[in-house]
């Protein structure tokens, strides 16, 4: 399987990822999650990256295409990929289509988790992330067992930086201006599956499999 998430920030698309790596086996490739882990190691690639994910702007594309041409060499990703926040402009999604092309794959399909704007802050500013495993929850609808405490593995969880309002409303601008354009770019190359992102989390799991032609159980 070899598919990319799309979808506003809040959409669920981790969330969804973790699932279809659990049930396929394809590794989740979240170029959030590297990019954070970089600057919290501060190595070479998160001093780069460090200002732009603390004002929610994109960082450069060759930046992000590099890594991913990395991460996509791994020996983890022969078995399949799900892409989670990559691409997010049109020229990655072009550098991708070179990464591929020069690997011998291709994608499979594009799901595009769809949802109001509204729904988008109340979920942002209700999630939680563990420090150790990455856990997601949120303060409403999934809370941990114990505040603040994540169920999985007892590690800390935290507000990210950047799903501080101040932050969410430059994200969304840069979805809206950079990322929303690629829906057209992959609808017409046939790739596009939109997928109703409202609901609960279970919901959601079921279409994404619908989507992808496979069952959720
Ligand atoms: P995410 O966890 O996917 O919401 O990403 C958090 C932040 O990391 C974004 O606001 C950007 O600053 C940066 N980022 C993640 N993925 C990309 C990407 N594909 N292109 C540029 N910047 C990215």
């Amino acid at each position: 399987m070899r598919v990319v998430f799309l979808g506003p920030p809040g959409a669920g698309k981790g969330t969804q990822a973790k699932f279809l790596q659990e049930k396929c086996g394809a590794c989740q490739v979240s170029t959030g999650d590297i990019l954070r882990k970089a600057v919290q190691d501060h190595t070479p690639l998160g001093k780069k990256a460090a200002e732009y994910l603390d004002k929610g702007e994109l960082v450069p594309d060759d930046v992000v295409l590099d890594l991913v041409a990395e991460r996509l060499r791994q020996k983890d990703c022969e078995k399949g990929f799900i892409l989670d926040g990559f691409p997010r402009t049109v020229a990655q999604a072009e550098g991708l289509e070179r990464i591929l092309e020069n690997l011998g794959w291709g994608l499979d399909s594009v799901l595009c988790l769809q949802l109001p704007q509204e729904v988008v802050i109340r979920r942002l500013s209700g999630r939680r992330n563990c420090r150790k495993c990455g856990g997601l929850y949120h303060a409403a609808w999934s809370p941990p067992r114990r505040d603040g405490v994540c169920d999985q593995c007892g590690g800390e969880l935290y507000q990210r930086q950047d799903d501080r309002e101040e932050t969410v409303a430059a994200r969304l601008r840069v979805f809206d201006a950079q990322t929303a354009p690629l829906a057209e770019y992959y609808r017409k190359k046939g790739l596009l599956r939109p997928i109703n992102g409202e609901g609960s989390v279970e919901e959601i799991r079921g279409r994404v499999f619908q989507a992808l032609g496979a069952k959720a159980a």
